[in-house]
């Protein structure tokens, strides 16, 4: 059920020298070993994707997008293998596994499209003259995906390169490799050429530091925390590489009185354990209209304390363990701290069982903004459930973080949708749904969320660059 585990570089697949565990979060079992790459792999990675950018950047739009079509087929026919390994690696329940699979072929589907709408433009010259815009991919790509979701994560960024003519180095996750394992298995049996996609696994810094110097390198794609990224940001910026980053949020859920607040409350319980609440676009903060505060939470916290817990094969699972063990005492620090400044922890607090890494949902109420979590993001199943006075406070509040990913609001009144379009802080916002993103949806953040943007037309504009030709038709 679990693939085997090995580097893919210039179109083979190769076994390291070093190799670490990975782990079940939900029983704390080996289930496969992962190769390390060394920075002569590194090196043969680099040499692959030159001559694989070489090779398809010159590929026709159409055929790009053919190929990538026939491993988003493939992935879609191997979707219950892949769940399973994602799974198993990742500990969330199988049919959110089942519905990721199918999502990460979507963001390849849509990004194929694109492959053949990245239009240039014509711009009127005197007579003699001709200007003309052309889009035309960036180069190499160094990719960093995380764990979070194992296929989804690393579909992205592969689907953005290749769609855009670019060749890509993927470091995917090291605690979550299947996903990824499969998506490049999928392009080697569509018939990707040789060097065009490359996969590797080790230590993060060390990759990073060595790839992102290299002159071929010209775009750092980063998925993960706001700290790395700031790091990889800066440390790119001094080789003049461009960046696309999707960082942390912490994302503020506005319910306003008007709303139905049994729906709006059960939607936002169950949507916030999803995935253990490790999603960057995850509803965390709820600031909710002090009149229909005591309604609300009280079916929040009833809510979030049903949530059925356990291993995500098992039937019936709502939500499965933290993916790593480093989550859980880093959520214990943070429901602590909000305790020890006043907040009610009204459920959960706690790790629990005692094999694997299984965290209570936790509702948090009344806490007050000088405890940590209200800066800082827990991407776990917390949340904040807080009453606000007014619409005017609530914006206050949803932008009183660094971060400005997705946002959300509750409610029906136009006055106040249009107040949130204009003055909410994010990059992302949803009314009266907690979904964020569709492939066929421009996704990414503001402030310390990150920069650029992934799916949408905008998808592939961060690995694409843009070149004005000027065409006299005589010397001059
Ligand atoms: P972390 O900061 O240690 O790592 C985050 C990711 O960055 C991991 O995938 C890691 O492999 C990678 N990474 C770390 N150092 C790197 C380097 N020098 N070069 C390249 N990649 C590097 O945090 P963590 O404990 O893995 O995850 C916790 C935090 O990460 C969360 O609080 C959350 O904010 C963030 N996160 C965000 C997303 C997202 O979807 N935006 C996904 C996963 C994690």
């Amino acid at each position: 059920m679990y693939p085997e585990l090995k580097l893919f570089i210039a179109g083979a697949w190769r076994s390291a020298v070093s190799d670490i565990p990975v782990i079940n979060p939900a029983t704390e079992e080996e289930i496969g070993r992962l190769p390390c790459a060394s920075i002569s792999d590194l090196d043969d990675a680099l040499e692959a994707a030159v001559a694989g950018f070489r090779l398809w950047s010159r590929t026709s739009p159409r055929q790009r997008a053919d190929t990538i079509l026939r491993a988003a087929a493939l992935i879609r026919e191997r979707q219950e293998e892949i769940a399973q390994a994602i799974t198993l690696e990742h500990g969330k329940p199988l049919p959110q596994a089942r519905l990721e699979v199918i999502r990460g072929a979507e963001f390849f589907e849509w990004d194929a499209g694109e492959a053949m709408r990245a239009y240039g433009r014509v711009i009127p010259a005197a007579r003699g003259h001709k200007f003309s815009v052309h889009h035309q991919p960036i180069g190499v790509v160094a990719a960093f995906s995380p764990w979070n979701f194992p296929m989804s994560q690393p579909a992205r960024k592969i689907a953005g390169a290749l769609a855009s003519g670019c060749s890509i180095i993927l470091k995917a996750a090291e605690e979550t490799p299947a996903g990824a394992v499969h998506i490049v298995k999928a392009f080697e049996d569509a018939g990707l050429p040789a060097g065009v996609l490359n996969l590797v696994f080790g230590n993060p810094a060390e990759i990073s530091g060595h790839l992102i110097p290299q002159d071929p390198v010209r775009l750092v794609a980063f998925t993960g925390s706001t700290a790395v990224g700031r790091h990889l940001t800066t440390f790119a910026a001094g080789h003049m590489t461009s960046v696309l980053m999707e960082l942390g949020g912490h994302a503020p859920v506005i319910v306003c009185e008007d709303t139905d607040v049994q729906t709006a409350a059960q939607s936002g319980a169950v949507r916030k354990m999803r995935n253990a609440g490790q999603v960057c676009t995850s509803p965390t903060r709820f600031f909710v209209n002090e009149d229909i505060f005591d309604q609300y939470s009280e079916a929040f916290v009833a809510r979030a304390a049903a949530t059925v817990v356990g291993n995500g094969m098992d039937a019936g699972v709502e939500m499965g363990p933290l993916a790593n063990d480093r989550r859980v005492p880093a959520l214990t620090e943070l429901v602590e701290d909000a305790r020890a400044k006043g907040a009610i922890v009204a459920t959960g607090g706690a790790a629990s069982g005692n094999r694997g890494y299984f965290f209570e949902p936790t509702v948090l109420l009344n806490v007050p903004d000088n405890a940590r979590i209200m800066q800082e993001e827990p991407f776990g199943p917390v949340a904040v459930v807080n009453p606000v006075a007014s619409l005017d406070a609530a914006i206050a509040e949803a932008n009183a973080v660094p971060f400005g990913l997705a946002g959300y609001g509750f409610t029906n009144r136009a006055d106040y949708i249009d107040r949130m379009i204009d003055e909410v802080e994010v990059g992302n916002l949803s009314i009266n749904t907690l979904e964020a993103s569709m492939p066929e949806t421009p996704f990414g953040g503001v402030k310390s969320s990150g920069t650029g943007r992934e799916g949408g037309t905008e998808g592939l504009e961060n690995y694409m660059t843009v070149k004005n030709v000027w065409h006299a038709s005589e010397i001059s």
